[in-house]
């Protein structure tokens, strides 16, 4: 049984529509995912309806924008009620602050010689409701200004380079309460990725569980190295969080996450729907 729990879809960054995300893992063998965009449940209802038709069984996910002292911390829950309002209008508040800096944004680069509008990047987006840094760093190819998204990112688009503009994202122990409240649960995304490993900390993750209700941690993702994983994986059984694996699938918007290439143990993905069942959220079907 091959589980992969955290994917994106073009609802958000990644570059399939999610009915070609379900009909990709039907035909890699992959038998669960969890559709985990970015700030949006919009893609779960198609991906499900796709899933029903592919023999996928497709989970009902989100990845959260959130922030833990200043460094920005990405949270996945899943089994949430989609239609809970609190969570629905947090999303929307990053989806809307999202939106509000591409202006900036177009100004930024066009100031540094890559002309872009507005009109352009939601053109690039597309029907997303979660527009973000890898739509504009697509536009910075299709324009011919950067070969693929890695070079967007490091010459203009991350933090300190002249395209990064900041925006809103939830504090990370408001977002677990949030999704608990939900019926959902909680597990941190590559909490070792680009530099976490300096901010979530051991300690922090044990506070993050003992004070906050964090469910889990992703350790088998490709932004940890063996060692990474292997010592997260330790960390993790030792603080009584589930381990799980995925591979933040996002098309051709990144390479080397082809889906399936890390995969969540069977136990660790019936112990997180066990508790998004006590907490009266939407378990995954099996
Ligand atoms: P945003 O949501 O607009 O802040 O953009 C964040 C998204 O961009 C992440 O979810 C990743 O998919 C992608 N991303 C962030 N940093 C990088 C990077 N250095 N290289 C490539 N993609 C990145
Ligand atoms: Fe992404
Ligand atoms: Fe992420
Ligand atoms: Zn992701």
């Amino acid at each position: 049984m091959r589980i992969d729990p955290h994917t994106h879809s073009r609802v958000s960054d990644g570059t399939d529509s999610p009915t070609q995300l379900v009909q990709r893992a039907a035909r890699l063998g992959v038998h669960v995912i969890a559709l985990t965009d970015h700030d949006t449940f919009d893609g779960v209802a198609e991906a499900m309806a796709a899933g029903d038709r592919a023999g996928v069984v497709v989970a009902s996910g989100v990845e959260m924008s959130t922030r833990y002292s200043h460094h920005p911390v990405h949270l996945l829950g899943y089994g949430c009620h989609r239609d809970d309002r609190p969570l629905l209008e947090e999303l929307r508040r990053i989806q809307q602050s999202r939106s509000s800096r591409l202006a900036a944004m177009a100004d930024a680069l066009s100031a540094a010689g890559m002309e872009m509008s507005v009109a352009e990047i939601r053109h690039q987006a597309g029907a997303s409701p979660s527009v973000g840094r890898p739509h504009v760093a697509d536009l910075m190819m299709r324009k011919g200004y950067v070969g693929d998204r890695d070079e967007a990112f490091r010459d203009w688009l991350k933090p300190g380079r002249p395209g990064f503009v900041p925006r809103y994202a939830t504090d990370l122990t408001t977002a677990i309460a949030m999704i608990r409240a939900a019926g959902g649960a909680a597990v941190i995304a590559h909490p070792w990725g680009r530099g976490g490993e300096r901010v979530v900390t051991a300690g922090v993750l044990r506070q993050l569980r003992d004070e906050h209700g964090l469910d889990g941690i992703e350790v088998d993702h490709q932004d940890h190295d063996p060692d990474a994983r292997d010592l997260l994986s330790r960390l993790g059984q030792r603080l009584g969080l589930i381990r799980t694996g995925s591979s933040d699938h996002h098309g051709s918007g990144k390479l080397n996450h082809e889906l399936g290439c890390n995969t969540t143990r069977p136990s660790a993905w019936a112990a997180l729907n066990t508790l998004v069942a006590e907490r009266g959220g939407q378990p995954s079907r099996r």
